[in-house]
């Protein structure tokens, strides 16, 4: 089975299973955890903040952030395909009481204006913005690496009225890889970051959310809050600590997603988006096939892929996916449609 669903699926190899066995470890709930503290001080490293906190999940990471940043009844202004809109179950309204006001951004990242205009002053009608949330790469709009000079144009937009800023960077390595930047570059407009350490890089679990050591402590305490404080988590934390040794490995991904871009836009009927870093959008509709027919015969081939949207078809390319791999799935796609 060669699975480009996601590269949420990959499997820990046996540097993380050993580090794993290895890992030495202690209440981390109770800031004993040896291997979690390290994790944290070399995430909060490489992204340029304080600090950082282990999470058990993305979901939770971006959860934790919305939280701290705001009080109940206030706005979060965002893309209207970003992740915390489409995939996090309503989390922002269900957890902190948030009302979202989105926006259509080109590219996913809303420009200095949109920004401007979407964000509401307190008074006695309107509640107030409380944070602005930005994406990158941004996941709904086909995994697009979004430049250093756009971050920091939309954040400095909502710094200029006092409205701090929140980057879901789940995949923030693969737009510094896409990019070539460091990802300092992408992080440091912007109050806190999250990135997961469970998808391209390759840890079995894990997200680390970073950023001041203020907030990192209130992140601690809204965690725990959330069902998130984690005993001898450095059972798991130590393949994230090799995980973060993965980043070089993102480019190969890349490298796939685009000739898997290549290779598809030859199939009849499949009109391909220009992929920018892992993730690759079909709009299958030209084969006259339904989507679920289409996944189907993949299927019958041993290939999986997933629906996104009603006509189109993700490939996320990641470390278990070989060029061999890509090259036997563009094999069978032919003959499956
Ligand atoms: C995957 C993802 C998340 C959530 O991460 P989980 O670990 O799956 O909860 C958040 N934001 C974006 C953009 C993602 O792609």
């Amino acid at each position: 089975m060669i699975d480009l669903r996601s590269d949420t699926v990959t499997k820990p190899d046996d540097r993380m299973r050993d580090a794993a066995y290895a890992a030495d470890v202690g209440d981390a709930v109770y800031g004993e955890d040896p291997t979690v503290n390290e994790l944290e001080e070399r995430a909060a490293d490489v992204v340029g903040t304080e600090a950082a906190l282990y999470v058990p999940s993305g979901t939770m990471g971006n959860q934790i952030a919305a939280r701290v940043h705001t009080e109940r009844g206030q706005e979060l202004l965002t893309d209207e395909k970003s992740h915390i809109v489409k995939y996090e179950l309503g989390g922002a309204a269900d957890l902190s009481g948030l009302q979202v006001r989105m926006v259509d951004a080109d590219r996913g990242i809303p420009t200095p204006e949109q920004i401007a205009n979407g964000i509401v002053q307190e008074s006695l009608h309107r509640p107030g913005t409380g944070l602005a949330w930005l994406e990158n790469t941004h996941n709904a709009r086909g995994g697009l690496a979004i430049e250093p000079e756009k971050i920091d144009a939309a954040a400095k937009a909502a710094h200029e009225r006092d409205v701090p800023v929140h980057l879901d960077g789940a995949r923030m390595f693969n737009a510094a890889t896409a990019l070539d930047v460091p990802v300092t570059e992408l992080t440091e407009p912007v109050d806190s970051v999250m990135f997961c350490l469970s998808k391209g890089l390759g840890a079995p679990i894990g997200s680390m959310l970073a950023g001041s050591e203020d907030f990192v402590e209130k992140a601690c305490r809204v965690r725990k809050l959330f069902g998130g404080g984690l005993r001898q988590a450095g059972i798991i934390a130590a393949p994230g600590l090799e995980a973060l040794g993965n980043v070089d490995n993102l480019e190969r991904d890349h490298e796939h997603a685009q000739r898997l871009a290549d290779g598809l836009e030859a199939v009849d009927g499949f009109d391909v988006q220009p992929p920018e870093t892992n993730i690759v959008l079909a709009d299958i509709s030209g084969t006259g096939l339904e989507t679920d027919a289409v996944l189907d015969r993949l299927r019958e081939k041993d290939v999986l892929a997933t629906q996104f949207g009603p006509s189109t078809v993700r490939f996320c390319t990641h470390w278990n996916v070989s060029s061999d791999d890509v090259e036997t799935v563009l094999e069978r796609i032919e003959t499956a449609v």
